[in-house]
């Protein structure tokens, strides 16, 4: 079965969201197969998104999310990758239905909660940047 790598960004564990995020995933039937808190270095956030480092926002998403703590997660089920972006919601939360995550809980794009791997070749490079083997279930 398919595998997601989500992130839950400093903004998320500073507000406390973080049980409500795992219950959604958890409620729709996902399982959860890793976990871990840690405050990513500059280098594995730059490593994180390095698809992005010519985009003039680049510094500041690696600022921030090196600001504090990140809860990284593996999450397993059927069409996870696609479905956990539609559950997560746009990029910009102001665009995003309620009812998603960022529609619910954000209305800052550099500020947005929580991150879903955009694609299932996308998962499985980040999943191994994040996680050892032995780290997951
Ligand atoms: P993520 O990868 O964090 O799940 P995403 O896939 O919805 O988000 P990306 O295009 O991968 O969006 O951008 C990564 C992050 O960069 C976004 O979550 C957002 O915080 C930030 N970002 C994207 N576009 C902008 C922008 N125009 N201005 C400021 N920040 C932006
Ligand atoms: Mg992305």
């Amino acid at each position: 079965t398919e595998r997601t790598f989500i992130a839950v960004k400093p903004d998320g564990m500073n507000r406390g969201i973080l049980g409500n995020i795992i219950s959604r995933f958890e409620a729709k039937g996902y399982k959860l197969v890793g976990i871990k808190t840690l405050v990513p270095s500059k280098q594995l956030a730059e490593e994180h998104y390095s698809a992005l480092k010519e985009k003039p926002f680049f510094k500041d998403l690696v600022d921030f999310i090196t600001s504090g703590p990140v809860c990284a997660m593996v999450w397993e089920g059927e069409q996870v990758v696609v479905t956990a972006r539609k559950m997560i919601g746009e990029t910009n939360p102001l665009s995003s239905a309620p009812g998603t995550i960022r529609g619910d809980f954000a209305v800052d794009v550099g500020r947005n909660v929580i991150h879903g791997s955009d694609a299932v070749e996308t998962a499985q490079r980040e999943i191994s940047l994040w996680f050892e083997q032995g780290e997951l279930t």
